[in-house]
């Protein structure tokens, strides 16, 4: 008998916990989205969404799709049938992109694989930029958070290594597990195409894809012949500046992405960051740490903030563990997907959280993983991660200099 009572803990790393701010905000009767009114909402979404993806030159489009639908934007918009791509594949949301949806849309992709649990391999991919000397490969897809095994991949590094070689191809970077919880700085990296969706950062349910777009992106839209209708950029160029759209925009969805952005600016960009960390570094510590599991992810280097993929021991089922912690403990895991089906579980620990809701996560995993019979230490989990949270700040502390202090003791009246 599955347990109905209480809250459904949802520690699927997406669709993730929406606060309570965002679903008021979302129950609104319908609107005319094509009144004078309408663009107030639009337009401040649009802009707004800018200083999350880290642009001033970029643009943000709004699909009423999910990630998917912006992966397919941002090939179709910009890459011609045949065009060659250079993509890494380390996780099912990297392979669904290159196999699923590049090759099916009759690009020309040079796959790189890598073992899952690691990420985008600069070294082998600066050797291929650099045989290109023709300047063949136009684009290059990276995923900057694998949500499949948890990996975090290097887009600075990646820029870095593009420019090390002078290669002239457009940056894809997949940013939907990563948008708003772990830092991305579309223009200091000079990504070209940045894609998201609405149901994991930015806290609001699926039915969203974000796409931001770089001028160098829309230079090559104009020499670009991948056909395309709905998620032609060009209809949306056309409405989006004086804030309408080519047709019925989610309305709902916007207003309560209008909330998710107000919630965002108040916390601070930075300091979300700090605190996805902080969450990642208490649930890594209770399954290494407490549990004496290990991560899929094969290195600190490729530790995600956002989501932790956790290897169950030989002879063990990670579907079982799902399915007792959903049935008997009314917990919601992410499962192993494709080539780790089985082998693994995930705890997603991005959004709207704090420590003792992910103690939820952490002990009903626990319990279920002794259900089935994985030998962890009882209560092993939840110490390990309440001595790390316990000892760690959420937000570390900034460094003040002596005008600082002397300028924010005067500013709050503690010094007469
Ligand atoms: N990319 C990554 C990294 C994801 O985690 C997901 C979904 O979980 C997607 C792409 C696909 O996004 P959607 O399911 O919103 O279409």
């Amino acid at each position: 008998m599955r347990r109905t009572t209480g809250r459904n803990f949802l520690f699927v790393p997406g669709p993730t916990n929406i606060p309570d701010r965002v679903q008021r905000a979302m129950l609104v009767a319908m609107e005319d989205h094509r009144s004078s009114k309408f663009p107030d909402l639009s337009t401040s979404v649009l802009n707004d969404l800018k200083k999350v993806f880290k642009t001033e030159e970029g643009q943000v489009f709004i699909f009423p799709s999910s990630g998917t639908g912006a992966w397919e934007a941002a090939l179709t918009n910009t890459l011609s049938p045949g065009d060659k791509i250079l993509a890494s594949r380390f996780g099912q949301f990297s392979h669904l992109w290159i196999d699923d949806m590049a090759q099916r849309l009759d690009f020309d992709v040079q796959v790189l694989d890598v073992e899952w649990g690691e990420g985008v391999p600069l070294e082998q991919t600066e050797e291929i930029l650099r045989a290109d000397k023709k300047h063949q490969i136009k684009g290059i897809l990276a995923c900057h958070n694998e949500t499949a095994t948890g990996v975090t991949s290097d887009i600075e590094g990646l820029r870095k290594v593009m420019d090390a070689t002078n290669h002239p191809a457009l940056l894809f970077v997949d940013a939907v597990s990563s948008l708003a919880s772990i830092d991305f700085c579309m223009d200091e990296w000079r990504v070209d195409l940045a894609v998201s969706g609405s149901q994991k950062g930015l806290m609001l349910p699926a039915g969203l894809g974000i796409l931001a777009v770089s001028q160098k992106a829309f230079k090559a839209m104009k020499s670009c012949k991948s056909r395309r209708c709905y998620f032609d950029l060009a209809d949306m160029i056309a409405t989006n500046p004086s804030g309408y759209f080519p047709y019925t925009p989610a309305l709902p969805m916007l207003y309560g992405l209008r909330e998710a952005l107000d919630i965002i600016f108040e916390e601070g960009l930075d300091d979300i960051f700090a605190r996805h960390h902080y969450f990642a570094e208490g649930v890594r510590a209770a399954v290494t740490k407490g549990w004496e599991l290990e991560l899929c992810a094969k290195a600190p280097k490729w530790h995600s903030d956002t989501v932790s993929a956790i290897m169950v021991p030989e002879g063990i089922n990670g579907a079982h563990v799902i399915d007792v912690a959903f049935r008997r403990y009314n917990l919601a895991l992410g499962a192993g997907l494709s080539k780790v089906a089985g082998k693994l579980f995930r705890i997603g620990h991005l959004g709207d959280l704090n420590e003792l809701m992910l103690m939820g996560a952490i002990a009903g995993a626990e319990m279920a993983m002794l259900d089935v019979g994985v030998k962890v230490t009882p209560g092993s989990g939840v110490a390990a991660a309440s001595n790390y949270w316990r000892s760690n700040d959420p937000i570390p502390k900034k460094k003040v200099s002596k005008e600082e202090q002397f300028y924010e003791a005067h500013s709050t009246g503690s010094v007469q």
